[in-house]
């Protein structure tokens, strides 16, 4: 086993070497810009790309003409949320969204509270889900988005979000679901959760970093989405700037790849769970966050009584890769916001290991885990009563 192990999957994952190997020629000998299409090496790159766009779709049940590539989830978030409440035809509007998302949705509410803009946060309930009364409730006149992920990034809860993208529907308000941890991982169909918008991440599904995708419905008319980066009016005009033709070649690899695996290894990594969660909490004093049916198969959000986060972190990052909670909040010392609006005092959610499993863990290395833990736990608590 080479250490430190692996377990921070939802951070990010390493480029299949399949995907690192079909981006190469996009580099040097094929290095052509897919908008020179009048000779060769921009018309080669141009259907690259193209096939890439096919690749994605099909990973996601929508048509290649309803994606267009950014530099990752995160811009493509920026895109859904500026760009709908741009549109919009008075100024104001209104935006539902949950306690639980992921900064790139909740710091982009932020900042358009600053002009003008009212934002309401839904709460989520001990098992992180949400509920439909309080969204339906949260409903106003001037609400023109609701923002509801998918699938959380620090416990794999799932949101019932073809039922949202119904009251949505129904309601002509527009449905944006963040399915960056989802894609890849579990059968998704756009048109059957029948949302609106849906930001992707290649580097969350063994994909190179730097690019990403948004999907955008068909059925969504081109006036209710403004562009946020202006300029030679690639990707249809809603955002410019040449395309990063390895890096798109590669995401497409990389939703080849994971169409191809997704059943097997999702089967895999639940039951690799399953012996994790099975092992650490036999330990006594600790708990599992989150809806336990309702999650994707290879997260695990585990907190532990009696140790203090800080130092419970520094001890298992010795041996183990893995973070209390998403990549960004880690950097700082506050506490989970999933796991505060959860309901967890923020003691208890400052030593908390979120498990990401993924493709390179073995039922050796999950072994492994489950003793350092254990006896990682043991010895702090130890310790504190000494
Ligand atoms: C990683 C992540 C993002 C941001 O994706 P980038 O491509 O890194 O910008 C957004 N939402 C969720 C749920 C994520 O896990």
């Amino acid at each position: 086993m080479k250490f430190p192990l692996y377990f921070d999957h939802n951070a990010t994952t390493p480029c299949e070497p399949d995907v690192v190997e079909a981006m190469l020629p996009w580099f040097t000998e094929r290095f052509g810009n897919a908008s020179s299409v009048h000779y060769p090496l921009g018309w080669l790159a141009e259907e690259a790309v193209e096939t890439a766009r096919e690749q994605l779709a099909v990973l996601i049940g929508a048509s290649p003409k309803e994606i267009i590539f950014t530099s990752g989830a995160t811009e493509a978030i920026n895109l859904a949320i500026r760009g709908v409440l741009e549109a919009l035809e008075t100024r104001g509007g209104h935006i539902v969204t949950l306690a639980t998302e992921h900064k790139a949705v909740l710091d982009t509410c932020k900042a358009l509270e600053r002009r003008g803009i009212s934002t309401t946060y839904l709460p989520v309930g001990k098992d992180g889900l949400v509920d439909l009364g309080a969204l339906e409730n949260a409903i106003r006149e001037t609400t023109a988005l609701i923002a509801v992920m998918l699938a959380n990034n620090e416990t794999g809860v799932l949101q019932p979000v073809d039922e949202i993208a119904q009251i949505a529907q129904q309601r002509g308000i527009i449905m944006l679901s963040d399915a960056v941890q989802a894609v890849g991982k579990m059968p998704l169909s756009v048109q059957k959760l029948g949302i609106d918008l849906m930001p992707l991440s290649a580097h969350k599904m063994y994909g190179p970093k730097g690019v990403g995708a948004l999907y955008i419905s068909s059925r969504l008319s081109k006036s209710k989405l403004v562009t946020q980066v202006t300029g030679g009016g690639h990707e249809k005009a809603l955002r410019s700037g040449t395309l990063n033709v390895p890096g798109i070649v590669g995401f497409g690899k990389a939703a080849e790849i994971a169409l191809d695996r997704m059943s097997d290894e999702g089967h895999r990594l639940a039951a690799l769970r399953d012996a994790l969660e099975d092992g650490i909490l036999s330990l006594g004093g600790a708990q599992l966050n989150g809806n336990k049916e309702r999650r994707l198969p290879h997260v695990s959000n585990i907190s532990f009584e009696g140790v203090e986060g800080k130092a419970f972190l520094i001890a298992i990052n010795k041996e183990l890769a893995i973070s209390s909670g998403s990549a960004c909040s880690s950097i700082t010392t506050r506490p989970s916001h999933v796991l505060t609006a959860m309901g967890l005092e923020s003691q208890l959610a400052r030593s908390t290991l979120r498990f990401g499993l993924g493709r390179s863990n073995t039922a050796a290395q999950v072994d492994f885990a489950i003793q350092y833990v254990k006896d990682t736990v043991e010895k702090l608590r130890k310790e504190r009563w000494e």
